[in-house]
């Protein structure tokens, strides 16, 4: 066997050829979305009202193993992939750990985050099926910038509706995805029906992920030519993002390598599920055995305090009804400075793995996020998002543990993306100004309580 270098490339011709769907390979299916207007499983007609007609139908599909990737979208990908997968010697080495750490660096585009492999799928379809644009929310800003660099790459119109304490907090964020053509407006708006209520009700919200998605929905339905996209927490957008996980696996192939541990931060669910997704299908199979991890913040703490339950994707309740670990669609979690992890829900795949015991749930602190944030980037160079600096920070915990126990375990992590437009969080880190929200039990409550009673 080669010695294993730093960085673990693959060339054009191993990318893969096709999506892994998850779902297909799991006995027990995660439940199917509900109509929000008849409480009955949605049609793809009916969700074809709403999103692209080819991503509707895979939205609806949980038996194809693998669905091909399109050439036009496999040639954007290798304008950027394969993203590196980076053995951590020098973390390693610094933690004095015989466990052996891998990351796979999903930051190397400009948008700066795994999203580009879903963006660029959805606007593809969304062009193929002849449409004039599309419409979209973003939280920290990643999922926009993401898909306004995908519209412009087929010259599609693109309105996102950005959070609006991220509106806020990134300007910059604002002017990269304007610089791709999209007009951007703070969430909650005034130019929708939804996002007028919100205000009335709650006139000095920052604006929540859930609130977003509404509005950008509205804006898509009442738009001739438009559908709408989502980068997270759908089906479709665990398909897509598979590429990270394929990728990792094909190159830790070719070494023998078999990771005992997998760990991703955990939003909606997406670069998680789409990492662990060839790993967990093995597993399911037989063929392996792994630890999976999810780590999400404290402050919003869906899959280690909230409940199974079928309940609204949205804010607005206009979204389809997934069964997934929910804080209810009304919880507004504090304003952390992980973002793109603000979400009430949980992408029902991984939120079935969870229940069925297959993947664990931990959640940590900000402070202790951006703690490991700041030691990685000092050892490994690359300065991390927030939110990939959760999985830094399990990853870490887990390393220290097998130097604790004398084991020498293989411990993968999804480093999500680069932290550039978060500095002001850093900032606040490195002031001393930052503080750790964790929700009451009370709190929590009036989230729960809002969920509906099927
Ligand atoms: C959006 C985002 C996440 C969280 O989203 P998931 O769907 O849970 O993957 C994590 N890291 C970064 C950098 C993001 O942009």
């Amino acid at each position: 066997m080669q010695p294993i270098p730093y960085k673990m490339y693959l060339s054009e011709t191993e990318l893969p050829r096709a999506w892994l769907n998850l779902r297909a390979f799991m006995r027990k299916k995660p439940a199917p979305l509900l109509d929000p207007a008849t409480l009955r499983p949605i049609t793809q007609e009916a969700l074809a009202k709403v999103f692209c007609d080819e991503l509707a139908r895979q939205e609806l599909d949980d038996t194809s193993p693998y669905i091909p990737i399109p050439t036009e979208i496999r040639d954007f990908y290798k304008m950027y992939r394969p993203a590196p997968l980076v053995r951590a010697y020098c973390l390693e080495k610094k933690l004095g750990t015989p466990a052996h750490i891998y990351y796979k660096f999903e930051g190397n585009n400009t948008s700066g985050s795994h999203k580009l492999n879903s963006a660029i799928a959805q606007a593809y379809y969304a062009k193929k099926q002849g449409l004039k644009g599309v419409t979209t929310e973003t939280g920290a800003g990643q999922w926009g910038t993401a898909l306004s660099m995908a519209c412009a790459y087929f010259g599609l119109d693109c309105k996102v509706f950005m959070v609006k304490c991220s509106y806020e907090q990134k300007p910059f964020r604002r002017e990269v995805m304007r610089t791709y053509g999209a007009s951007v407006t703070p969430s909650p708006s005034t130019t929708t029906n939804v996002g007028r209520r919100i205000l009335e009700e709650f006139p000095s919200t920052s604006g929540s992920l859930g609130c977003a998605i509404s509005e950008a929905v509205e804006a898509a339905s009442t738009r001739e030519g438009y559908r709408y996209a989502l980068g997270s927490v759908l089906n479709q957008v665990l398909l897509h993002q598979s590429v990270i996980g394929l990728e990792t696996k094909t190159a830790l192939d070719k070494y023998g390598v078999s990771p005992d541990v997998i760990i991703g931060c955990a939003g909606g669910g997406s670069n998680l599920g789409g990492l662990i997704a060839p790993f967990m299908a093995d597993m399911l199979q037989g063929k392996s055995q792994h630890r999976f991890i999810a780590v999400e913040p404290a402050s919003c703490p869906t899959l280690t305090r909230g409940t199974y339950a079928y309940d609204y994707c949205d804010t607005g309740k206009v979204c389809p009804l997934a069964k997934m670990y929910t804080l209810g669609s009304g919880f507004i979690p504090a304003a952390s400075h992980a973002g793109g992890l603000r979400y009430h829900g949980m992408t029902s795949t991984l939120s079935e793995l969870y229940k069925q015991g297959l993947m664990e749930a931990r959640s940590v602190k900000q402070t202790e996020v951006f703690k490991a944030a700041e030691y990685f980037a000092r050892i490994e160079g690359i300065l991390p998002a927030p939110e990939s600096a959760h999985a830094i920070c399990a990853a870490i915990d887990e390393a220290l543990r097998c130097k604790e126990r004398g084991e020498q375990k293989t411990i993968l992590f999804g480093l999500t993306g680069t932290g550039y437009f978060d500095m002001m969080s850093y900032e606040k880190f490195h002031d001393g100004k930052m503080q750790d929200y964790i929700p009451t039990e009370e709190e929590l409550s009036k989230g729960f309580a809002g969920i509906p009673k099927l």
